[in-house]
């Protein structure tokens, strides 16, 4: 009987190995996509023109690119709607194929995730009340809001090497922010160019937009270390609706 058992436990840890075996057989981040034929893209909806919500679906420039991406893998695209500062996080550990969310190649985030070619340009700007004078307005001594784990967060409004803020309020999304601002909880918002003038746009008469000069940023899209067949793909469809002015077509569709 004993004999039997230690056969049958044998048996079980076999299969348990050859298991694992078939579900890790290194299967290249490529086919696994193909095999579930979806491509989940992590995005944050409150940044347009590149995420936004329109008739309770998430549209914009990001998601017409990826719908490119989705069409050349030949699989459908799912678009996960969750915080920014946790996309990184996200990708990092495989909870989601790619992040595309107007993200920033930063040096920082290159440590957790690889980036593809970049595909828009961009700089922060600073948003303000009506009627404020842009020319004398000082970021010094501010209330700021910002949205959380952004650049305009990160390495300015938070950094007192670059702007000593009074405090930074940070807030799920540039849109919460600039609703506060005209509830008087922050003097200003700093965030980039083409979200601070949709806000801006959508609340005419109420807050204006300026360039405080800041650098220039790059957007790409973030996929898992490593994951080099999937960003090929991306690259080449990047390069492929940059050469055809596409992404500028999108950009004007959505603003
Ligand atoms: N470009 C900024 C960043 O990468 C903001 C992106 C966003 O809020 N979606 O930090």
């Amino acid at each position: 009987m004993k004999k039997v058992l230690k056969a049958l436990a044998l048996l079980m840890a076999a299969v348990l190995v050859l298991a694992c075996f078939a579900g890790c057989s290194g299967q290249s981040g490529l086919d696994q996509i193909k095999e579930k034929g979806e491509l989940v893209m992590l995005t944050n909806a409150a940044f347009p023109p590149f995420e936004y919500v329109e008739n309770d679906e998430v549209v914009g420039v990001d998601i017409d690119i990826a719908n490119e991406i989705a069409k050349e893998l030949g699989v459908k695209l799912t678009v996960q709607n969750m915080e920014f500062d946790l996309i990184v996080d996200y990708i990092k550990a495989g909870k989601g194929d790619m992040g595309a969310a107007g993200m920033t190649v930063t040096d920082e985030r290159k440590q957790q995730v690889d980036f593809s070619v970049e595909y828009i340009t961009s700089t922060q700007y600073v948003i303000v009340p009506a009627g404020t004078d842009t020319e004398t307005f000082e970021l010094d001594g501010k209330v700021i809001g910002v949205q959380e784990g952004t650049t305009g967060d990160v390495y300015y409004a938070d950094d007192p090497d670059v702007i000593k803020a009074k405090e930074v309020k940070k807030y799920k999304s540039a849109i919460d922010a600039a609703a506060d601002m005209l509830l008087g909880r922050v003097d200003c918002v700093i965030i980039d160019e083409l979200p601070a003038k949709k806000i801006t746009a959508q609340n005419e008469g109420k807050m204006i937009c300026y360039d405080p000069g800041y650098e220039p940023e790059s957007y790409a899209i973030a996929v898992q270390k490593g994951n080099t067949e999937l960003l090929e793909v991306i690259n080449t469809v990047l390069q492929r609706l940059m050469d055809e002015g596409k992404i500028q077509e999108y950009v004007i569709n959505h603003s």
